[in-house]
């Protein structure tokens, strides 16, 4: 393919992730699929020859050294367990500065212990919206940008919902390194998305057609013009984005808990996670697993569809392809596209679908799907406990209060679902919402078959009068 460069560290190098393949390729080759079988890569270390702290614990003395951005960085403080490229190599624009925050409201809703009393159980947000561009996928594109810097690269181009072009173009802009390509889809991206990747100077190509296709097209124009492609399918991204998951340990005084929840759409980050725990697993760091819970959308349920109702597993890495293939086959017949308001898991064809697999074999994992109903009325508990997501991310609060429903999550479980993205990268969901224009909630939400706005917070109109503003006031509060 397109680049390769020589590198010393014969301690990391890329691995087709079919064990009965398990081809390797040089850490500073760049490719996005196996040579030999077409699967998905990981990025595998050698750990015995290289230098991993014996204690989760070790990290925290790098909190003393904030000053230096490699310690500053939330993905970055974890070097030692990415250590694909040399620090001086690393470009780090201080992401993965999120927190956990315990939420009893929340906690409510789900139907979760709060922490009143002595218990430990409860629901817990992993607030991502916090990263630079506002959403986790920071945690993936330092990674991804980094390799791509080792290599040399010039450009590089994704297709996205939203939230990697803006991570991209944020990347490219501050660093000046490289030139950002993004591909999107019409019509679907959502404003506090789009505006980022045009005021960041993206170029920004947008595709007659929807993410699936645009994902298609930038692989063929990548591997054309020999350009880095810094979607999902580059395993050095997910390298980044295990560190959600050592954050998660890091503020939970490094207790693994019980559930992981987070929306799936392209895979990504459930693949990580899954990555993040069997390496710390195999590596003594932990000794439990948490049990990781994947939330699709009703319009964009492939993995639900395919583990939950059709039981394809990972089995060992031996996956049966027919059962997907006839499943694809099936949905372009019908020439079903993705469809829900919760944009950013708006995808129909997941390209780390078999990593995922091998995650939620990992972490004994479940599957749901929630509708856009479910999605904007958790999404609305997230915002009135002051946090705030914007849809996508609030599909994994929808899957734990079913999975709660259901009992497979008990009332003192400890929680921890993902807020992907901040509140403010899709404005008008929230106010379609919270709107008292029925023509709005009908053209916005009612057309995704939302009905009803259980929790909206209505504005108040008043006569522009000082009686009249008075009065309203002392009527609702
Ligand atoms: C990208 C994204 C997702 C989907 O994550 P995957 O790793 O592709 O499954 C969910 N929520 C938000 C806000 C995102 O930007
Ligand atoms: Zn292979």
């Amino acid at each position: 393919m397109a680049t390769s460069v020589q590198t010393n560290t014969d301690q990391v190098f890329q691995r087709c992730v079919a064990p009965d393949c398990g081809a390797t390729y040089d850490v500073g080759e760049v490719r996005t699929s196996c040579g030999t079988c077409g699967g998905l890569l990981d990025v595998s270390y050698e750990w015995d020859r290289l230098d991993v702290p014996d204690s989760l614990r070790w990290f925290e003395k790098k909190w003393a050294r904030r000053n230096e951005p490699l310690c500053r960085s939330g993905v970055w403080r974890f070097h030692e367990l990415l250590p694909f490229a040399p620090p001086e190599k690393v470009v780090t624009i201080g992401e993965g500065q999120t927190m956990l925050s315990r939420c009893d409201g929340v906690a409510r809703y789900v139907g979760l212990n709060t922490s009143v009393g002595m218990n430990t159980g409860g629901l817990f947000l992993e607030y991502e919206g916090l990263n630079p561009s506002g959403s986790f996928k920071d945690n993936g594109m330092t990674a991804a940008f980094t390799h791509a810097h080792t290599i040399g690269a010039k450009r590089a181009a994704c297709a996205s919902t939203g939230n990697t072009s803006a991570s991209l173009a944020l990347y490219c802009g501050v660093s000046k390194l490289m030139q950002a390509v993004i591909f999107i889809g019409s019509g679907k991206i959502s404003y506090g998305k789009l505006s980022q990747a045009l005021d960041y100077g993206a170029l920004t190509i947008q595709i007659a057609g929807d993410f699936d296709d645009a994902m298609q097209r930038v692989r063929e124009v990548t591997e054309q013009l020999g350009i880095y492609l810094v979607n999902s399918v580059n395993p050095f991204r997910l390298e980044g984005q295990k560190t959600i998951m050592y954050r998660v340990l890091e503020s939970l005084d490094w207790e693994v808990p019980d559930w992981i929840v987070v929306p799936g759409g392209n895979l990504g980050n459930s693949s990580a996670f899954g990555k993040a725990f069997m390496e710390l697993h195999e590596l003594g760091l932990i000794d439990r697993i948490p049990r990781l819970a994947v939330i699709n959308a009703v319009g964009a349920n492939t993995l639900h569809e395919l583990f939950e109702v059709r039981g394809q597993r990972w089995n060992g890495g031996q996956i049966d392809h027919q059962t997907t293939a006839k499943f694809y086959d099936e949905m372009n017949e019908q020439n079903r596209r993705a469809s829900t308001i919760a944009s950013a898991i708006e995808i129909n064809r997941p390209v780390n679908y078999e990593k995922c697999l091998r995650a939620l074999d990992i972490c004994d994992g479940v599957v749901r799907e929630v509708t856009d109903q479910q999605i904007l009325d958790a999404k609305s508990q997230v915002g009135a406990s002051g946090l705030g997501c914007e849809p996508a991310s609030a599909a994994s609060v929808a899957g734990a209060k079913m999975l709660r429903a259901e009992g497979i999550i008990a009332p003192s479980d400890r929680v921890v679902c993902i807020l992907t993205g901040h509140q403010l990268k899709d404005p008008t969901a929230t106010v379609a919402y919270h709107t008292t224009d029925q023509e709005e909630f009908n053209r916005v939400l009612g057309s995704r078959g939302v009905q009803r706005a259980e929790f909206a917070n209505r504005a108040v109109a008043v006569p522009n009068e000082l009686d009249e503003i008075i009065r309203a006031i002392q009527l609702n509060s």
